[in-house]
């Protein structure tokens, strides 16, 4: 017999998170890792609100996520609504799921897409109802549209201060990561980077949340010309000089890539890879922010590339667009001279384009999009690393036909060393045992590539040690070794100090 609905399907809507409501509301969100979430805490702070960061996703966010919302989901959705989830039924527990409500509001971010991002907020809808928790307030900032004052209501107020606040809080935690992780494989003193690294967050968690308050005209020119951040970097690169190092560990470098959310946590939702490859052996290249927003500005552009000629207005837009891309690069680059042009620089975007180009469609976005088989080829072609290890969430349709593309890489390229990583979240031993395999492969070709450098130069590991024990500012973490011909840190030492020595490398 045919039945018939009369209940339609309605889209979530909150009640309104109110002005009148700041003092005593608290924002919570999550999903990045801990050093640019200190840093986002303070500029909401900054801006007058309550904000408080959720715990690292466990495996026990997992199976509540699986539990309480779409089984078949894509497992960062499933980390994401179970850590949400966790958090306030502990909360509930103390206070009521009333009081809850009322006290907290969830702010993630949302998008339309190609994948399950864009339907975030119906597996965050589904698993607040399937725990007694409708009556919480959650809230998508779209990526693609930042005004939407009419779905939160007036209590948080998106402005271009704080806007730029998160830009530049981005911006200064990709390069105090990303030298983090140059450094700590190679320190003298275990721990120590751990402790600078942790000093200079909170070190610029203050200075974040006293930035000074500006009109949002005249912020855009404070941030853009301001010595403020430049002098904070500097600081944290006089924190980092404390460290010394010992570069002549011949370890192999690996490149992580994959989908957004498993590239950027630091836990249990990617088995922990980076702290696990550093164990085994590795130095990691860490995957930033800056890229990644620099890839969704391309793809916002390639919209006006196609219509530049067909829509009024495309070409100027796109022009436009292009002065707001170089200005972004610029900043980052300004930055990044503070802290000695030390961490790694950000690849450019038509580079990217056209080396994913032959493989992946420029126009199929979701996920990393050409992005993923892009900066694989980047980093070999240029000796970034030894070995990608790519991160590729469990039923994830955008890395699913990244995987696939790379098949194509790989065959053409036979000795790009790629490890794509199935993660369900569950599954570790699995997944860790296959990195390892490609793992041992990259060591041999890092100590493969060290010995050949030796070679070249004709220098031996104790004529290196002796130069370098002469010149002890070169023991320095802070101290630049070029990147010479080589992937591996140890490699572009020797190949430096041969330059030093007046020997051909
Ligand atoms: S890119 Fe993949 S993992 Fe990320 S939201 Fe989309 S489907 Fe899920």
């Amino acid at each position: 017999m045919a039945t018939a609905t009369t209940e339609h399907y309605r889209a979530y809507t909150p009640k309104p998170f109110t002005r009148a409501e700041r003092d005593s509301v608290t924002i919570l969100f999550g999903g990045l890792h801990w050093r640019i979430e200190r840093v986002l805490q303070a500029v909401l702070e900054n801006s007058g609100y309550r904000a408080r960061v959720l715990p690292i996703a466990t495996k026990e966010d997992l199976l509540t996520g699986r539990e309480v919302a779409d089984i078949g989901q894509c497992c960062p959705t499933s980390f994401t609504t179970g850590n949400l989830v966790n958090f306030l039924r502990g909360e509930a527990k103390q206070i009521g799921a009333a009081e809850v409500a009322k006290r907290y509001i969830y702010l993630t971010a949302g998008s339309c897409g190609a994948c399950r991002f864009g339907q975030y907020h119906q597996s965050y809808e589904l698993a607040l109802r399937n725990s007694g928790l409708d009556a919480f307030r959650m809230f998508l900032m779209a990526q693609d549209q930042l005004d939407q004052k009419a779905a939160m209501g007036d209590g948080l107020d998106l402005n271009l201060p704080m806007t730029l606040g998160c830009l530049w809080g981005i911006f200064c935690t990709d390069l105090v990561q990303d030298l983090e992780y140059q450094v700590r494989p190679y320190e003298v003193l275990p721990g120590q980077t751990d402790a600078v690294v942790k000093d200079s967050v909170e070190y610029l968690y203050e200075v974040f949340r006293n930035r000074p308050a500006r009109t949002p005209y005249r912020s855009v020119f404070w941030h853009l010309t301001t010595p403020y951040f430049t002098r904070a970097l500097r600081e944290v690169y006089r924190k980092f000089s404390q460290i010394e190092v010992d570069r002549l560990r011949v370890k192999p470098k690996v490149k992580i890539t994959g989908e957004f959310y498993l590239q950027t946590v630091e836990g249990e939702p990617n088995y922990n890879i980076h702290r696990w490859l550093e164990a085994e052996g590795a130095e990691v290249y860490p995957a930033a922010i800056t890229v990644w927003m620099d890839y969704l500005l391309r793809l916002g552009l390639q919209r006006f590339e196609d219509y530049s000629g067909i829509e009024k207005g495309a070409r100027l837009k796109l022009g436009l667009g292009r002065v707001a891309q170089g200005i972004y690069r610029w900043t980052f680059n300004r930055l990044r001279r503070a802290m000695g042009s030390l961490s790694h620089e950000i690849p450019s975007q038509f580079e990217l384009r056209r080396l994913a180009a032959p493989y992946f469609h420029s126009r199929l976005d979701g996920g990393e999009g050409d992005m993923l088989v892009g900066k694989a080829l980047w980093a070999y072609h240029r000796k970034k690393a030894h070995m990608i290890c790519e991160l590729s969430p469990y039923s994830c349709m955008p890395n699913t036909m990244s995987i696939g593309a790379m098949a194509g890489v790989v065959g053409r390229y036979p000795d790009l060393l790629y490890a794509p990583l199935e993660i369900k979240g569950d599954a570790e031993v699995h997944a860790l045992s296959r990195c390892q395999m490609i793992l041992t492969e990259a060591k041999k070709r890092a100590q493969r590539e060290f010995d050949d450098v030796l070679a070249r130069t004709g220098l031996t590991v104790d004529e290196v040690r002796a130069y370098l024990d002469a010149h002890p500012e070169m023991k320095r973490a802070t101290y630049r070794v070029p990147h010479g011909d080589a992937a591996g840190t140890a490699a572009n030492l020797v190949l430096h100090v041969a330059r030093r020595l007046g020997r051909r490398g």
